[in-house]
């Protein structure tokens, strides 16, 4: 049984040699034949020659340079794309993901388990208002989301068996909300719950504007629901007129036409004028993801490609 490891390391100068002996104490420990798959996201720092000295030394590093920076879910496919092993596990760089963990991850793949996602057991340091708005997100998602489940408090860090990997490896889409297509191709799962760090150094490069983008692309890439919104809305604002409509006939025939209302013309105007903006504005999200889609172009270009010394039974090196 082997193992393949992908980090993708985005400016990860100063965690990337730490990182990699944590790494292989835990392997060392696990006495399993693995790759550590570092993907280099277009860093601008010292990551790369960082990694090709890393490889130069230990055989089991490969080294995955990308000829720009992608973002994560694109490094990441990157990697799963390049993995050979029996079983992959994903894990971020900055040891916010544990790699003591994946003793526990491996055991529950032996257990029979497709997928062994780890789940944050409580999020430290993080305000309310956090919180309370990733709980709000899941929610809609439930509610939306079909047959198809997002697990709450989950991030990337996950085993994947070599069927589930090649599963998720179909799904080729361009905009890639990595929580929808893991749900999305299902198979036997199971969460292992740990406590995650508090970044070590620095702040996360998420804020409210960017996690509201986030969620409109889970809401966009899952479901159609939105598209639905507008027909309704429709029909809502259709009935009330109608209804309304009588009412100042039947208003007019008893009191007479004394001509008021500038202002709740206005309101009324303005009010759908609003709406249908709105409703536009969803259609282009959806427009504008199968512009995106249709062009067709590859997820990513590798630059170079510094393969690990793992011998796989049964499949080309
Ligand atoms: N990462 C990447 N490409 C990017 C941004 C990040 O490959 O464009 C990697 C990064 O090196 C790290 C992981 O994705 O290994 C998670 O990034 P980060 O710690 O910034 O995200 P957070 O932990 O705040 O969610
Ligand atoms: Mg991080």
């Amino acid at each position: 049984m082997t193992l393949s490891i992908i980090i993708p390391a985005y400016n990860e100068e100063e965690v990337i040699e730490q990182f990699h002996a944590r790494l292989a104490s835990v392997m060392a420990q696990l006495g399993m034949r693995w790759e550590a798959i570092y993907v280099n996201d277009g860093s601008r720092d010292r990551t790369l020659p960082i990694l090709t000295a890393l490889h130069e030394r230990d055989p089991r590093a490969a080294v995955l340079n990308l000829s720009r920076n992608f973002g994560k879910e694109i490094a990441m496919t990157a990697g799963l794309d390049h993995a050979r092993g029996d079983a992959v596990i994903v894990i971020d760089a900055d040891l916010q993901d544990p790699p003591e963990l994946i003793p526990a991850l491996v055991a529950g793949w032996q257990e029979g388990f497709d997928v062994v996602y780890a789940q944050r057991r409580e999020r430290q340091g993080e305000s309310w208002l956090k919180r309370a708005t990733a709980h709000a997100f899941y929610r809609v998602m439930q509610r939306i989301g079909g047959s198809v489940r997002l697990p709450q408090d989950t991030g990337d860090f996950r085993l994947m068996s070599r069927r589930a990997c090649d599963a998720l490896l179909q799904l080729r889409e361009r905009h890639r909300f990595m929580k929808g297509l893991f749900a999305w191709i299902g198979f036997p799962t199971k969460p292992v719950l740990y406590d995650r760090d508090p970044r070590a150094a620095g702040t996360s490069k998420w804020n409210y504007w960017k996690l509201w983008n986030l969620s409109l692309e889970g809401i966009t890439s899952f479901t159609v629901v939105p598209l639905k919104v507008a027909t309704y809305l429709g029909l809502l604002v259709a009935v009330f007129a109608t209804l309304y409509g009588g009412l100042i006939v039947v208003r007019t025939l008893i009191f007479g036409n004394p001509v008021p209302g500038y202002p709740s013309l206005m309101a009324v105007v303005l009010f759908l004028g609003g709406v249908q903006l709105m409703t536009l504005g969803i259609i282009g999200e959806y427009l504008g993801r199968i512009f995106n889609e249709t062009k067709g172009r590859p997820l990513y270009l590798v630059e170079r490609h510094l393969q690990s010394g793992l011998q796989v039974s049964g499949k080309a090196a």
